[in-house]
């Protein structure tokens, strides 16, 4: 498809502006409702317009964006949980610390500069395989809800500078460039970490307050992506599946954030680009997963428990989870499954060991609650860990890359001190009945049964599909999506993947004919398979996807949802409904761009909704 012009005006000379403001009307709705966050100088909008009075205006010092002065210690507006839909200044609403905040930046700084070393090595096909997976690792560990663990950062960025000078060496051996005249490719990192942290300081998002907002708004929308790419990469490539061109991607697109003349129409061009090369990401991973494991099949999942010691993994990472699997068998442990890894038991290679029970609670935000009564210890893997509470400190263990401050963090897989907290605490003392949901309906499942589903939507038995999917959080408005999927009449089938299925996953929606009516996908990481269906189902009724009776009610939180969408985007798919609410880092303008070119939709009731797409 071809890749959308910019057809908007947008403000010149901006006073400093976070997300300075020029409304339109096809703007007016995500504004009533409270979705578009506007944070800007009076005097560069003194008027505000008429009809949009209701909007919420939050006035920022002009120091705001350059000193933070006046109390703010860190600037961050990542996710979707950012202090009140704008950014959060003085602690994270994830528990980050304004001295982790800023080793992230300065994390990413140092990446930009491997970054624009690399992207030269590219050009004479020098690169170091190294670089390319530590990259992955560095952005993935400012994630939201990744590492909160001051004293990790320090060696990464140190890290990013060693292998930046290597490759430096490596591309001066082959005549390359290796000389830049600004950039981080030349920055030192101060000795200690309390150095480090004040370096960071002047190198995070606000540091370019004075460039073009769109402009910005489109780089930061680039960064966020890359970082949902640089996670889907990293779970891939664990299991080794790699392209070389996804790392290429990363590195231009990283140096390219660095660019100050960089146009309005490159911009948006970047961001589409960084969709179409995290989908060729999430089909990498897709394909690490099923060759590894093998293809998720239909699999009846308990919600109950077993009498016995028992171990809790939660987060995204299939290998901590068999690796975990086979260091557990015949030690009288039982597995469960939390938040995201519930779709782990369809897989044929997980299944297979019998001490892999079942899944216990519901979605990350809940987890405080749910892992200070679990009766095991507990492993959290990517993602998304929360500030532990004391009643459990001593029973949770983080891998990979996720970190918080005095947990103790598992190397290498051995997972031989979980083990041992597990088998001191007491596990459950009786079995215990419960639900069961249902998992494994994945591409190939669904896919191995389209004829049966082509001739229910052509005899009317299924008169559409909505796929209620996204990330879970904290907010009340998310109640939405339980709602919505009640009310979807008994003639439509609901397909979820990711955690906002929690709000419903446990819901008895019949069949029509032999197919549930709520089918379970997986993962985030495995949006990938909704894509391919989709894709599938159009080319069966020899339509587009925008043509299918399906529609596409997301939820977003974190980085890896922005990914996702750019996706969406840049497969040119239409009409998505979007909530709880809009980026804080989506600046009306650009926003003005995707209703206009992709007529995407905030959620409103879901009374409303299903009212506007069924008729
Ligand atoms: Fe705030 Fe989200 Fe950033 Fe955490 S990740 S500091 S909640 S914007």
């Amino acid at each position: 498809m071809g890749l959308p012009t910019w057809p908007f005006s947008h403000p010149t000379n901006p006073t400093n502006p976070i997300n300075p403001i020029n409304p339109t009307n096809s703007l007016a709705s995500f504004m009533s409702m409270g979705f578009v966050s506007i944070s800007y100088q009076i005097l560069y909008f003194p008027t505000i317009p008429t009809g949009l009075t209701q909007v919420k205006v939050t006035l920022l010092p002009k120091s705001y964006a350059t000193t933070k002065k006046g109390g703010e210690r860190m600037f961050c507006y990542q996710c979707e949980q950012t202090a009140k839909g704008e950014g959060c200044t003085k602690i994270g609403v994830c528990g980050k610390q304004p001295d982790v905040a800023s080793l992230q930046d300065l994390l990413l700084y140092c990446v930009k500069g491997l970054s624009q070393v690399a992207a030269e090595g590219w050009k004479l096909g020098v690169w170091d395989d190294e670089a390319n997976v530590f990259t992955c690792e560095a952005l993935f560990s400012t994630l939201t809800n990744v590492n909160f663990d001051p004293d990790r950062f320090p060696p990464l960025i140190n890290k990013a500078v060693e292998l930046r000078d290597r490759l430096k060496e490596k591309i001066t051996k082959a005549g390359g460039k290796s000389e830049f005249a600004q950039g981080p490719a030349n920055f030192v990192p101060k000795a200690t970490k309390e150095e480090m942290i004040a370096q960071g300081e002047k190198v995070g998002f606000l540091s370019d307050a004075d460039e073009d907002p769109d402009v910005r708004s489109l780089k930061h929308t680039l960064i966020f992506g890359c970082r949902g790419i640089a996670a889907y990469a990293d779970h891939a490539q664990i299991l080794g599946k790699a392209d070389p061109e996804v790392y290429r991607f990363l590195h231009e697109a990283m140096a390219t954030t660095l660019k100050k003349d960089l146009t309005l129409q490159e911009a948006v061009d970047w961001v589409l680009r960084c969709g179409k090369v995290n989908l060729r990401t999430m089909e990498l991973l897709d394909d690490a997963h099923t060759s590894t494991y093998g293809h998720p099949v239909p699999t009846k999942v308990p919600l109950g428990h077993k009498k016995g010691k028992a171990i809790l993994v939660s987060g995204h990472d299939l290998k901590d989870l068999e690796e975990l699997l086979k260091q557990t068998e015949d030690k009288g442990i039982y597995i469960y499954t939390h938040g995201e890894m519930l779709p782990a038991h369809g897989y044929p290679g997980l299944k297979r060991y019998s001490h892999f029970y079942g899944h216990y609670g519901t979605a990350w935000q809940n987890q405080q609650k749910e892992f200070a009564e679990f009766p095991g210890a507990i492993l959290m893997t990517t993602n998304c860990i929360q500030k532990p509470k004391e009643n459990y400190e001593k029973n949770i263990f983080t891998s990979g890359l996720v970190g918080w401050p005095q947990v103790q963090h598992i190397k290498d897989r051995n997972f031989e001190p979980v083990i041992k907290r597990a088998l001191e605490m007491d596990g459950y003392p009786e079995d215990q009945e419960g639900k069961y949901v249902m998992v494994g309906f994945a591409r190939n499942t669904i896919l191995s049964v389209a004829d049966k589903v082509i001739e229910a939507v052509k005899s009317g038995r299924i008169r559409h599909f909505f796929l209620v999917a996204g990330c879970d959080g904290a907010k009340p408005g998310r109640n939405y999506y339980t709602r919505f999927v009640e009310l979807v009449p008994e003639d439509c089938v609901v397909l979820t993947l990711a955690c906002g299925k929690f709000r419903f996953f446990d819901k008895d929606l019949g069949t029509i004919g032999d197919l549930p009516r709520l089918m379970d996908m997986g993962q985030c990481n495995d949006a990938y398979s909704a894509i391919q269906v989709a894709v599938a189902l159009a080319q069966a009724f020899q339509t587009d996807v925008n043509s299918l009776p399906l529609s596409l009610i997301l939820s977003w939180y974190e980085q890896k949802a922005v990914a996702i969408l750019l996706t969406l985007l840049a497969l040119g798919i239409k009409n998505i409904r979007l909530g709880p609410s809009l980026p804080a880092f989506i600046t009306p303008n650009v926003l003005n761009l995707l209703v206009q070119q992709y007529n995407i939709k905030p959620i409103s009731t879901p009374e409303e909704d299903l009212k506007s797409i069924l008729g």
